[in-house]
């Protein structure tokens, strides 16, 4: 089966904002082997629209469009493909009673717009979308199947794992069910796992090992096929155990999940609480664990001390410590938990000192860190790093490493 991605918006083109949407599907679709051999963006207008779905309907098997099912004048993907299928566009009632129930449930009114997105292709089949209103939908033309899924990833990405892949399986000749499981590592690259892993992934065929990294992060992504699914898990269960025997030391979770998801689901497991003290990830770490719903049964409350005289004054480390060791230390990074932990009357603490860059800070190189952690052992712990990379990669690194010591200690 060929494949083609058109992604519409303006923009796209503006350069806006990046195409992640046909990054994640040309992987997901070579994950399922299917060949994706073209990629157009295409801006917000009907006529440029058409004349690229001629083409591809004309060259692919299956058509996957991205963006453009909103209820805005500029949003016309669905309209300008029902009008080269000749299809109406009608009421899909599912849909309709969602977005109508999403109104009644805010207290505003719903204008024409809105029902606008419960409109979809006739005679297709309907995605239905748990993340946002606007419905996606597989429609036939010919041989051609053409898929319309939303522009915001956060609803397009489900709407292809969840809807969408359990077709494409059928689409595919497929009659065996597929399925994944991803695995998340930290602490180790992409390199190291997959030579420590190679000759697993070589061999595997049923479920195959894809290995991908991002952001400091590697991802183990399993696919399997199997009718009975308990089989399927069976055949992933085991996978899993032959990887982590060697590298199980750097799971931190599967799927979807976040090194400081993880961590808050662990606090919480242990009834722990926690404080912070930061310096160069100048709260970062604080606000993204309060970004989780249920914080507070965790989080004590942290302090951005920036400055020495904040650290020294504010925070409460100790004038000798800075004199001797600088705030670029590990003796610091420890008295930053301590004194976290103290005022904050929390379980542990974590603290965050080093030099983020771009330039130096007494003498000492951007990506030098100091992670300081009370509470948590009998004596403090301290994590030194060396972190390269932007100012923003080292600060972001520098939180997830915090977060993956906590897991691991
Ligand atoms: P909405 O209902 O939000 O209008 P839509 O399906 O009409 O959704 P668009 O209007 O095309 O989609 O895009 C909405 C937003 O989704 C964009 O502003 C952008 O943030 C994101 N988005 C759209 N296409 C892509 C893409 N190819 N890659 C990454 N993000 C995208
Ligand atoms: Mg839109």
């Amino acid at each position: 089966m060929n494949a083609e991605l058109i992604s519409v918006g303006s923009e796209l083109l503006l350069g806006q904002i990046v195409n992640t949407n046909a990054a994640f599907l040309s992987q997901e679709l070579a994950v399922l082997g299917v060949n994706v051999y073209y990629q157009t963006t295409v801006g917000d207008n009907d006529k440029r629209l058409t004349t690229t779905l001629e083409q591809a309907v004309s060259r692919s098997d299956l058509i996957i469009l991205t963006g453009g099912l909103g209820p805005t004048k500029d949003d016309l993907t669905k309209e300008t493909v029902a009008a080269l299928v000749g299809k109406k566009l009608v009421h899909d009632e599912k849909s309709l009673h969602t977005i109508e129930a999403f109104f009644q449930k805010l207290n505003r009114p719903m204008s024409e717009n809105n029902r606008k997105q419960a409109l979809v292709i006739e005679g297709s089949q309907v995605l239905s979308n748990y993340y946002g209103m606007a419905p996606g939908m597989v429609v036939s033309t010919g041989n051609v199947k053409i898929v319309l899924l939303p522009g915001p990833p956060q609803e397009m990405k489900p709407m292809f794992t969840n809807e969408l892949l359990p077709l494409l399986s059928n689409m595919l000749g497929e009659k065996t069910p597929i399925t994944s499981r991803v695995l998340r590592f930290f602490g180790i690259g992409e390199s190291q796992l997959e030579t420590d892993l190679l000759d697993l992934i070589e061999a595997q065929t049923n479920p195959t090992i894809a290995p991908l990294a991002n952001e400091g992060e590697v991802t183990l992504r399993l696919t399997v096929k199997h009718s009975d699914t308990s089989e399927q898990k069976r055949l992933l269960d085991e996978t899993e155990k032959k990887i982590t025997s060697r590298v199980g030391q750097y799971l931190y979770g599967y799927d979807d999940t976040s090194l400081m998801e993880q961590l808050f689901l662990h606090l919480q497991e242990k009834n722990c609480t926690i404080a912070t003290a930061e310096s160069f990830t100048g709260g970062k770490f604080s606000a993204m664990l309060t970004s989780i719903s249920g914080a507070s049964s965790v989080f004590q409350g942290g302090m951005v001390s920036y400055s020495t005289d904040v650290k020294e004054n504010v925070l409460g480390v100790s004038n000798d410590v800075i004199k001797q060791h600088g705030v670029v230390s590990h003796y610091c990074a420890v008295e930053m938990a301590k004194c976290a932990k103290e005022q904050f009357s929390s379980d542990i603490a974590i603290s965050f000192t080093g030099v983020a860059g771009p330039s130096e800070q007494e003498g000492k190189e951007p990506g030098t860190i100091f992670i300081g952690v009370v509470g948590l052992t009998p004596e403090p712990l301290h994590f030194d790093l060396r972190l390269a990379g932007s100012r923003e990669a080292i600060r972001d690194r520098a939180i997830k490493y915090g977060c993956f010591y906590l897991l691991n200690e």
